[in-house]
């Protein structure tokens, strides 16, 4: 062994004695509890979200109980309805919307059914008060029609004031001749009136039927469109998942996995934040569509 080599050996365990060795505290010894760290409970997280299995849960659905990572939990968060503050996974959106979409078509169905009957029975008035008024003239049978449309077309409420009037008809005053005159008196004023009011009724019932069903159409289109942005927006994370380090414009050039893709599009043109805050409208809309739809009085 020459000098170089002898300085090299001591230079080496020179090292080794500067390293700082650890000897954990003996509790036992010294009579103290050695702190010990209990990891997070994981019964009900968790580690791996359900749908970005890359990805650490932070929370879970409110429905469900899926696991959530962060990337989910700022799109389904639900700011608004009687999910506000919770989260929502994308296959309890989905069922959501589903939801709404059947809830909404069986009362659009039932509230069709009754604005085609009412229609029926303004048509049916119609034809009878148009032949009823025509010996007097086309003025009267034009008056007829309208009156006797609109009976028909709140038909039952018109015959049930009128049934309920037919007692007050009959008046004795000791001389019959004034008594048939009252009677009929009371009973062309009670058609005219209770006519009057069907007219009002139905126009109140057309509207609102049909006011009914352009805003149960509505809810169904912002339900669907909802949804086909949460699509695209998983499809978007799954995509960007597979594809890492890829250019979000490669992706979405013609042909390519993202090319019809409105989330990638939303997020190219708006940037992430304004996309996620997005989604998370939509989500909520999706919440609140199916409140406002359980309340509907069909
Ligand atoms: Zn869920
Ligand atoms: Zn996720």
């Amino acid at each position: 062994m020459d000098l170089n080599d002898f300085k090299e050996t001591t230079a080496v365990e020179n090292k080794k004695a500067d390293i700082p060795t650890f000897t954990p505290p003996e509790g036992k010894k010294v009579g103290k509890s050695i702190p010990t760290f209990t990891p997070p409970s994981t019964s009900s997280l968790d580690p791996a979200c359900y749908y970005h299995p890359e990805e650490r849960s932070v929370g879970h659905c409110v429905r469900c109980g899926k696991n959530l990572c962060r990337y989910c939990c700022d799109s389904f968060g639900v700011t608004g309805g009687e999910y506000a503050g919770k989260m929502l996974c994308y296959d309890c959106t989905k069922k959501l919307v589903a939801d709404n979409v059947q809830q909404l078509q069986k009362n659009y169905d039932y509230i069709h059914n009754q604005y085609m009957m009412c229609l029926a029975g303004c048509v049916i008035g119609a034809v009878i008060g148009f032949l009823w008024g025509l010996s007097s003239g086309i003025g009267s049978a034009l008056v007829y029609m309208v009156l006797c449309a609109a009976i028909g077309g709140s038909a039952s409420n018109f015959f049930r004031r009128f049934i309920g009037a037919v007692p007050g008809f009959f008046v004795s005053t000791g001389n019959w001749v004034v008594s048939l005159c009252i009677g009929l008196f009371k009973f062309v004023a009670c058609f005219f009136i209770y006519a009057i009011m069907a007219l009002f009724e139905t126009a109140r019932k057309i509207i609102y039927f049909r006011s009914y069903m352009s805003q149960t159409a509505s809810c169904i289109e912002t339900d669907s469109s909802a949804l086909q942005c949460i699509e695209d927006r998983m499809e978007y994370s799954r995509v960007m998942q597979n594809n890492k380090g890829m250019d979000l414009a490669d992706l979405m050039k013609e042909g390519s996995e993202l090319y019809n893709n409105s989330y990638a599009r939303m997020v190219q043109e708006q940037g992430e934040d304004k996309a996620e805050a997005f989604v998370s409208k939509c989500t909520t809309q999706i919440a609140e569509n199916g409140e406002i739809i359980r309340s509907f009085a069909a």
